[in-house]
């Protein structure tokens, strides 16, 4: 028997894993196909802040910039390289928000060269993803396998009728999910990486209409999750790659021009996003049994997540869109504080949230 069983080895997943088996918690983690098998393998895994006016997102991912920087650097610094971020406007609009974002920013600003467009420069870091992934999750016992069947039997969760652990804690990203609540719509957007060969030199990790690492040893990556169109689980084609190719090469050539070009690799995978673009990150209403509650009143502004039915010690970890990296470790230890000393998590990342919504709308769409 497990203390926890975690099922999705991507980088929520990785990071959960990380915090509770460094509380001394014996836990098992699942992978239908391997460590960083989905869009954590993929990802450029640039640790950057959301460049924007305001809003909840943009705290969100600033606090968690901020934590998980220096949790990598502390942690994993192996795998962790620190180098200058330049972000470079993609259009008038975005000149204007860059303009906001560095008069109001407390994060400190670097030299920038001086371009046609805004651009904004600062220490950030990129990770190495799929050994980040595999360091953090060493300690669990790992299974290269599909969760097909969950049941919850006696106070105890049984997977696939050949496991058994206390509690689970979902990390599947948009990939299938077990559990059907029809409240939980998560976006699955595509994207590719590919390594480049090439004698063009950049000290920088630049982001505009993809992003490109800086070269190490006459390589970069280019990547991005732009692809809104092709998703692997709802079309029989196949994923065009030579274009994928051509269309982020074209891309990265209004950022910087690169000479001599092999592409040596491509990574592929879906990240997933929330609806309202905010994480998830939690416990699960059970919808069906919360709507039999006479006693709960749906039809209100101010909704109180207490009243509802939850699954009993399940939790899940998703819905970080382009920022998977940034959000992980911060969010898996509030998940880890939640799980292990009941700390409430806020409501801003709640499931619950959409739990609400959708039950005040009447619950069928
Ligand atoms: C091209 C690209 C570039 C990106 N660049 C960045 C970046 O620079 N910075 C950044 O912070 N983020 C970036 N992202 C986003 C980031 O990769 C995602 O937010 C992050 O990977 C999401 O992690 P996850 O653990 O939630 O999901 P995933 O990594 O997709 O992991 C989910 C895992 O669950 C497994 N799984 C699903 N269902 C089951 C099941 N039933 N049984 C067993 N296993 C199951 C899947 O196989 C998968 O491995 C990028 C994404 C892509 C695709």
């Amino acid at each position: 028997m497990y203390d926890i069983a975690v099922i999705g080895a991507g980088i929520n997943g990785s990071c959960i894993t990380y915090e509770l088996t460094n509380a001394g918690k014996r836990v098992i983690l699942f992978d239908s196909d391997g460590i960083a098998s989905g869009g954590s393998g993929a990802a450029g895994a640039f640790i950057s802040p959301k460049f924007s006016k305001s809003g909840e997102l943009k705290d969100i991912i600033h606090d968690a910039f901020c934590y998980s920087l220096d949790f990598y650097e502390k942690n994993f610094p192996n795998l962790l390289s620190k180098s200058p971020l330049l972000h470079i406007a993609k259009d008038e609009a975005d000149d204007a928000i860059l303009r906001v974002y560095k008069e109001k920013t407390d994060l400190e600003l670097l030299d920038t060269p001086k371009l046609e467009r805004e651009t904004l420069s600062l220490n950030a870091g990129i990770v190495d993803a799929k050994p980040m992934c595999e360091a953090l999750s060493k300690s669990a016992t790992f299974k290269k396998e599909e969760l097909v069947s969950l049941e919850y039997d006696d106070g105890i969760w049984i997977i696939n009728e050949s496991y058994s652990a206390k509690e689970v804690v979902l990390a599947t990203g948009a990939y299938k999910t077990l559990l059907k609540e029809p409240y939980i719509k998560l976006r699955g957007v595509w994207g590719h990486r590919i390594d480049v060969k090439t004698t063009t030199d950049n000290p920088h990790s630049i982001h505009q209409f993809v992003s490109i690492s800086p070269s190490q040893e006459g390589k970069l990556a280019i990547g991005a999750t732009h692809n809104v169109h092709y998703h692997p689980q709802t079309t029989t084609e196949k994923y065009d790659i030579e274009a994928g190719r051509k269309e982020l090469l074209e891309k990265a050539s209004r950022s910087i021009g690169l000479e001599n070009i092999e592409v040596t690799k491509d990574y592929m995978g879906l990240r997933s996003g929330s609806f309202d673009y905010m994480p998830l990150v939690g416990s699960l209403v059970m919808s069906h049994e919360t709507l039999q509650n006479k006693n709960i009143h749906f039809q209100t502004k101010k909704p109180d997540y207490s009243a509802y039915t939850y699954y009993p010690n399940l939790t899940m970890i998703n819905g970080s869109g382009g920022y998977g990296f940034v959000l992980a470790p911060y969010l898996a230890k509030m998940l880890a504080e939640f799980i292990l000393s009941d700390k409430e998590i806020s409501k801003r990342v709640d499931p619950a949230r959409f739990f609400a919504r959708w039950a005040k709308k009447g619950a069928n769409s």
